[in-house]
């Protein structure tokens, strides 16, 4: 078979799960050159993760689908906790809120997974303007880096070479096992060997098609098993346990346990635990752990053990005196429990590793698709805007420190979690190896917060302009910049808009409209920097000379103003009374710029005042700002918080100027 051409791209993305799904939605916001490639033929697998963050929600909503999964999602409020009783039976011990109250504006939801990547390609279609596909049925077979071009940033340098394959439709779809009739995910379970060699070794030998492309960068989001990872070296570090947990992935459950459209987290005296996730349609999702099947001498599961029978046996124990059984089943599959993180999220920041390829863990606290569309989200804008030319290519080095990070933390919270759910529960206090109940009450409270994304702080680096040296707070890599001459933000001035989290959202109002936002909607992914302007109150004659003397600054700087609006957006927020104030009169062009073609920007500036339906967001007190003085933030284009500073004078301007002067190139 003819070889095709050699081609050449920016960014090569393989694998299109959510990790690769949440890249190429990136690389389509800043118009990227790019390519996803994935072994698979089509979706045919149901679902896999359903459950979705309040910090996803926001990212989704960032790129303008939240409210399509928030119709169709199931909205998950409660938790109810089941244990035994004195009399060994269960029954409803405790209820306690999903999330965290106050956080965010959305709460926990569930939804098939195959409905999120369905929205991820629509993104992806309409903003590369048809030109980015899912290449299905295509997987590399090669990897080659030009080391000494890896730090060659010139655009036309494209240190990564990758023979892709070409299979058939019949190569690339997966068996299913143990002739059941219902489908199941096994495939890609922990239980199953990878299948990538044997796909590879038989398309060979019939001589399948094969294509040479040239990439600048390269990004592995190829799963648990990554191939990718495999051909740099890299090793994912931890130990699987004992725990084998089934999935009767979404079923219509015929029961008479009352709380089955919440969810729970049952604790049997003597027959394991399970958990019920509430889905959309009617389904329900049950967990469940099989205390019968152990893993054998070689640490692994015999996976023709288990079925889909011996699963709802082993949840039939746990959940009597209830009775529980289904007639409708969509798939099922199973897992051993294991916490694992890659030593190596890079590879000189020319090839990336992101997802469940650096970090894998048991799928019970809903975390894993959500952290690895986050490791994308924080990636693929710092790749978008290094292709482009506008970020310095240094920039990449905060991958792995922000990254890795938070993938420990990860697989510290799961261990802690899964042991307390896998754990039998303590019949009294002196019961030391049993599980207390009220520690697992506990660690579902606390790790409410951890479970929502919502606590994540990147350290200090060239992007977070925050006091520490950024090398002390990642992983020992050196993040281009140390404390000495990196710009630091100055966090009393904005005490609730944390320098390293995600700028927090309250309501404000359009200063032209009176239509009531939270203001982190108007915080888009479309790869820009926001220069967020607390302007304060600007009918003080001397804060409206500051406001006036920052902006004169901004208008004329000849490093940024080039930038303003294409990579910088600017967005301000006062706390004059809305009605005594004007937009052309009291607010200088910069903040709401003029054009022939679009005439004035009536989008650009909000106040925080009282609104006639939806209340008061007090957002200046809620942000921890000085309703006089006001001061001047600056997010990253994933609404991580980069900078804070003063309004006025040489410092504040310059505080801006640097921290822009050592992100931006030119
Ligand atoms: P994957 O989803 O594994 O995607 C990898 C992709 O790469 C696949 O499409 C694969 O075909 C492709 N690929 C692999 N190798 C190659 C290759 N060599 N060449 C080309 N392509 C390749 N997470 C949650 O957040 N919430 C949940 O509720 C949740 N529930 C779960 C329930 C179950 C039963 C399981 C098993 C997991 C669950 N997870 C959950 C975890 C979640 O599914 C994963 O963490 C998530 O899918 C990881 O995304 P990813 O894109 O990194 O990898």
């Amino acid at each position: 078979v003819p070889e095709k051409p050699e081609s050449k791209c920016d960014v090569l993305i393989v694998g299109a799960g959510p990790a690769g799904l949440m890249m190429a939605a990136w690389m389509a916001r800043c118009g990227i050159n790019a390519r996803i490639v994935d072994k698979r033929s089509t979706k045919i697998f149901s679902g896999q993760a359903d459950g979705l963050q309040m910090r996803s929600l926001e990212i989704f909503d960032s790129f303008g689908f939240a409210d399509r999964a928030w119709k169709e999602a199931n909205h998950m409020i409660e938790i109810c906790m089941w244990n035994p009783g004195e009399d060994g039976t269960i029954r409803r011990s405790d209820r306690i809120p999903d999330v965290p109250i106050g956080l965010s504006r959305f709460t926990q939801i569930v939804l098939h997974q195959g409905r999120i990547e369905r929205f991820f390609l629509d993104h992806i279609k309409k903003y590369s303007k048809d030109s980015l596909h899912v290449e299905r049925g295509v997987l590399p077979e090669s990897l080659d880096i030009a080391a000494d071009l890896c730090d060659n940033h010139s655009p036309d340098s494209y240190p990564i070479t990758v023979k892709l394959r070409h299979l058939t439709e019949e190569e690339a779809t997966p068996a299913q096992s143990n002739g059941s009739t219902v489908s199941d995910g096994l495939f890609r379970s922990n239980l199953a060997d990878d299948d990538t060699d044997d796909l590879i070794a038989k398309s060979r030998e019939k001589q399948g098609s094969t294509e040479i492309v040239k990439a600048k960068y390269m990004v592995g989001c190829d799963g648990a098993h990554s191939w990718t990872r495999r051909q740099l070296g890299f090793k994912l570090e931890g130990e699987p346990t004992d725990f084998i947990w089934g999935v009767l992935a979404d079923v219509i459950p015929i029961t008479d346990f009352p709380d089955i459209r919440m969810r729970c987290a049952v604790h049997s005296a003597s027959s394991g635990s399970l958990m019920v996730i509430p889905r959309e349609n009617k389904l329900v999702r049950l967990y469940i752990q099989l205390t019968e099947i152990k893993p054998d001498a070689s640490g692994r599961a015999d996976r023709s053990q288990i079925t889909p029978e011996t699963i709802i046996k082993a949840a039939q124990k746990i959940i009597a005196p209830y009775n529980l059984t289904y007639e409708y089943c969509d798939w099922w599959t199973a897992y051993q429990i294991g916490q694992r993180v890659g030593t190596n999220f890079d590879y000189k920041q020319r090839v990336f590793l992101a997802g469940d390829a650096v970090h894998t863990h048991s799928p019970k606290a809903g975390q894993g698709m959500n952290v690895s569309m986050q490791d994308a989200f924080n990636l693929g804008w710092k790749l978008g805007l290094v292709v482009k030319g506008i970020a310095n290519p240094s920039i990449l080095k905060t991958y792995q420190s922000e990254r890795r990070r938070v993938a420990k933390d990860l697989i510290d919270f799961d261990h802690k979690f899964s042991r307390l759910f896998s754990g039998r529960p303590a019949k009294d206090v002196l019961d030391e190896t049993g599980v207390s109940m009220a520690d697992f009450k506990e660690a579902f409270l606390k790790g409410g917060l951890f479970a929502s994304g919502l606590s994540v702080d990147y350290g200090a680096s060239m992007l977070v302009a925050k006091p520490g040296d950024a090398a002390e707070q990642g992983d020992g890599t050196d993040v281009a910049s140390s404390s000495k001459t990196r710009v630091i933000g100055k966090q009393h001035l904005a005490s609730n808009i944390k320098l390293g989290m995600r700028f927090p959202s309250f309501k404000v109002l359009n200063q032209s409209d009176a239509r009531p936002w939270h203001f982190q909607e108007r915080l888009k992914s479309d790869g820009r920097f926001r220069l967020i302007l607390f302007a304060g109150n600007v009918l003080s004659p001397a804060q409206k000379s500051r406001l006036d003397a920052f902006c004169a600054r901004l208008a004329a700087s000849p490093r940024l103003k080039p930038l303003l609006y294409t990579h910088i957006d600017v967005l301000t927020c006062h706390s004059a009374p809305r009605t005594q104030t004007e937009l052309l009169r009291d607010f200088p062009e910069v903040l709401h710029p003029f054009s022939a073609r679009t005439g004035w920007d009536y989008d650009s500036v909000f106040a925080d005042d009282e609104s006639y339906h939806e209340g008061y967001g007090d957002a200046y007190r809620n942000y921890g700002v000085d309703r006089e003085s006001g001061c001047v933030v600056v997010t990253r284009p994933d609404q991580y918080v980069g900078f804070v500073g003063e309004l006025d004078g040489e410092e504040g301007w310059s505080g801006v100027e640097a921290y822009f002067g050592g992100v931006l190139v030119g």
